[in-house]
């Protein structure tokens, strides 16, 4: 089965093709001839995988899907969620988004501890945070959706090269420390957000 993903992104095109195997063959939306970049405008990751698989949808009239994920960290209250890719803005930069991340929540946690010698109730300072993907599916003009979430923790400095985006910052659960970008390919893949979407989406094509 053939299916576009709306994507340009090398890392996440290669992660989901191992997870999803040989009974299906992904497209890059380029390869569709999508070659501009997709709007993604929505409030919530759920919206924005619509708004791209759909983009995609009227433009090649495939079967298709999008994955939209976000970042969600408690002491930030939940940001940066679906501005996750542009946290520290124009352009996208994995390097100034784990920068601004790092000093966002030291200066919440310092925040919070001056409160707390004031005598002032604050919320405990944590640094759970979890990763969210919602995927959309159009298969035969009909939308389908799916989900997967990685609970863990945000590193005090980066560690490990592998991954992408806010990889070298995040410890999922389990681990032992390690960041998911100190992990293999194939333990990432095993835990992540996308890899929990990707395999409901192939459950769920399987049976088609
Ligand atoms: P997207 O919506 O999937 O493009 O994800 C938004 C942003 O979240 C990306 O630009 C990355 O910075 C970050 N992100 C998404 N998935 C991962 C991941 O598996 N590890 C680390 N960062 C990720």
């Amino acid at each position: 089965m053939k299916l576009v993903f709306a994507t340009a992104n090398k890392n996440k095109i290669r992660e989901v093709s191992e997870v999803l195997g040989d009974s299906f063959e992904i497209i890059p939306a380029a390869e569709a001839g999508v070659t501009e970049e997709v709007p993604e405008t929505g409030d919530t990751v759920y919206a924005n995988s619509i708004q791209k698989a759909e983009y995609i949808h009227a433009k090649t009239g495939l079967d298709c899907f999008a994955d939209d994920t976000g970042l969600e960290v408690e002491i930030l209250g939940g940001a940066p969620g679906v501005k996750t890719a542009r946290y520290a803005g124009e352009p996208q930069d994995s390097g100034r988004n784990m920068d601004k991340l790092l000093r966002e929540m030291a200066r919440r946690q310092y925040e919070a501890s001056i409160m707390r010698k004031m005598g002032l109730k604050t919320p405990h300072a944590t640094r759970r945070a979890r990763f969210h993907t919602c995927i959309t599916v159009i298969i035969g003009g009909v939308r389908h959706f799916f989900e997967g979430i990685m609970e863990g923790k945000i590193a005090l400095e980066r560690s490990g090269r592998g991954g992408f985006g806010y990889d070298p910052v995040f410890m999922p659960d389990g681990c032992d420390g390690l960041t998911a970008a100190e992990l293999t390919p194939e333990h990432k893949n095993a835990i992540s957000h996308r890899g929990k979407a990707v395999r409901a989406m192939v459950d769920f094509l399987k049976k088609q």
